[in-house]
């Protein structure tokens, strides 16, 4: 089995005068102006319910992008039985043909469809150019690209074989069919849930994030016209408790891929305990959830690296990645500087729309979060544990801004220090210089998550020393570096504890989810 070898998307910058900058910004005012309605897909069909939601820009909350369908039961056990009727033929089509079909998908993004999709997601999930280019074209991309790849290399994975004995492994797809719930946070990860159980040869009902339905509806645009057959990729919207347990209540459910919040995982892997004995098959459970991702500095670590990792680390993307920085721990002798340099760089970080390319850091996603985010920053400016050394405002009169923002705590244990806010919100400890393994333990028993994490040190022991201490406190671990931006391909992700199953996304091990394979020896 040999395909393309896979590369990773070249990240393009955008600057200004470019033919792709001017691409996008047309593409966005061209959607801005103009709305949109996205019905249910099963079949390869259109769905209009008539119950619908509108869409906004986070940025703009007032405008309307458009509506999408609110799904009824009975179209959620349409969009089963159309995707069990599909597995008929996608379960016994060749690799290669599905192979084709992802990788003409791959190039649809990379060419016709870049704009496009870069424009939805900076509209619809409030992204700026740059965070939209990582993620919705050059990380859906990569996906795409190193699935292929990590597909036959598993199939090219093979027991050995005496004369007179041939053994051979035979990677089935699951009987039955697999249900993709996925985040708003990230284009590429809502495609590639669904895609890559497709690949394996799974038929799949996806249930994207409300907040997400806007680029989701370009995402099947693009699958369809690469080829992905009817039935096979079905997707719904509307009350996820509904959809949920009219999923989990059938007897063909083979197993869900999952990117979301810790609570509502947990609550899936409690209700499919509550079905086990309706089902054919002990269903899949593949997760990434939440994370409390954590920054250690050690006395000896670069100041100015430090303040970088963490103001990148904690305020790209809104701070709306599971792997931002949200804790961080640094050493008392450096801490002046890390903080001169830190409060310098986010007082020159530009805020607002994504239409403006100057801004680095635009809304958070809807109220819901904007509310939760003002209430700690609330709470921190009350507390006597707690200082806010830069940021602390907000505004939602047009769109859900909040300001960057660093709080400084005495208090190891600060609320601030152990849940989860998911934006662009980071809390500092400072720790005395001779408490680096004092630390190191606070960093690993603080948390209930254990995503990602990074130490900074110049000093190879108080190195070595972290890496061992925290050998179980992050499934991405970074060395002099911040905690986000893995690669695919390069830096497979995902996390344990309450963070999920870790069957790294981008990787092998996490095809290897969505299938049963088939041990065959045949004697001569
Ligand atoms: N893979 C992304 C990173 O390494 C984060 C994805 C997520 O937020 O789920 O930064």
């Amino acid at each position: 089995f040999r395909v393309p070898v896979a590369v990773n998307e070249p990240v393009k910058d955008y600057a200004p005068g470019s033919p792709e900058r001017k691409a996008v910004s047309e593409t966005y005012k061209e959607m801005y102006n103009s709305t949109i309605d996205v019905p249910l897909f099963i079949d390869g069909k259109d769905v209009k319910t008539g119950d619908t939601d509108t869409m906004s820009p986070p940025h703009d909350h007032k405008h309307i992008l458009g509506t999408y369908h609110r799904a009824e039961k009975k179209n959620i056990d349409a969009a089963i039985a159309t995707a069990l009727e599909a597995r008929k033929k996608w379960s016994k089509t060749p690799w290669e043909q599905r192979a084709a079909i992802f990788l003409r998908a791959a190039e649809l993004i990379a060419g016709p469809y870049r704009a496009r999709i870069n424009a939805a997601t900076m509209l619809a999930q409030s992204k700026t150019i740059y965070q939209a280019e990582i993620d919705a074209a050059c990380e859906l991309i990569d996906f795409l690209r190193f699935n292929v790849q990590f597909m036959t290399e598993i199939y090219n994975e093979q027991p050995a074989s005496t004369s007179g004995a041939w053994n051979r492994l035979e990677y089935r797809p699951l009987e039955g069919f697999i249900y993709a719930i996925t985040p708003f946070n990230f284009t590429a990860i809502a495609a590639n849930l669904p895609a890559s159980a497709a690949l394996m040869g799974n038929v799949v009902v996806w249930k994207p994030s409300d907040s997400q339905v806007y680029s989701a509806k370009i995402i099947l645009d693009i699958f369809k016209e690469a080829g992905v057959p009817d039935g096979v990729i079905n997707m719904v919207m509307g009350d996820p408790v509904m959809i949920t347990d009219t999923v989990l209540a059938s007897p063909e459910f083979s197993g869900v891929h999952f990117t979301g919040s810790t609570h509502v995982f947990k609550d899936i892997w409690k209700k499919i305990g509550m079905n086990i004995h309706n089902y054919k098959t002990y269903p899949k459970i593949v997760g990434e959830t939440g994370g409390k991702d954590f920054i250690v500095a050690h006395k000896t670590a670069n100041p100015s690296q430090v303040a970088t990792a963490i103001a990148r680390g904690a305020f790209e993307f809104q701070g709306q990645k599971c792997s931002a920085a949200s804790r961080c721990y640094i050493s008392e002798s450096i801490w002046n500087d890390v903080e001169e340099i830190l409060v310098d760089q986010v007082n020159s970080f530009k805020m607002g729309s994504p239409e403006d390319m100057g801004n680095f850091i635009t809304a958070v996603i809807h109220e819901g979060s904007f509310d939760k985010l003002a209430k700690y920053i609330n709470q921190a400016k009350e507390d006597k544990n707690a200082d806010i050394i830069v940021g602390g405002s907000y505004d939602k009169s047009k769109g859900y801004f909040i300001d960057p923002t660093v709080i400084v705590t005495k208090d190891p244990k600060y609320t601030t220090m152990q849940e989860e806010l998911f934006g662009p919100v980071v809390t500092i400890y400072v720790f005395e210089d001779d408490k680096w393994e004092e630390t190191l333990d606070l960093v690993d028993t603080t948390s209930e998550y254990a995503l990602t994490g990074a130490v900074l040190s110049e000093d190879r022991y108080a190195l070595e020393t972290a890496v061992r201490m925290l050998e179980n406190a992050a499934g991405n671990f970074y060395i002099n570096d911040k905690p986000t931006g893995a690669v695919v391909g390069q830096q497979p992700f995902g996390g344990a504890r309450s963070s999920g199953t870790n069957d790294k996304a981008g990787s092998k091990l996490n095809l290897l989810r969505w299938v049963s394979p088939r041990m065959v020896k045949e004697t001569f």
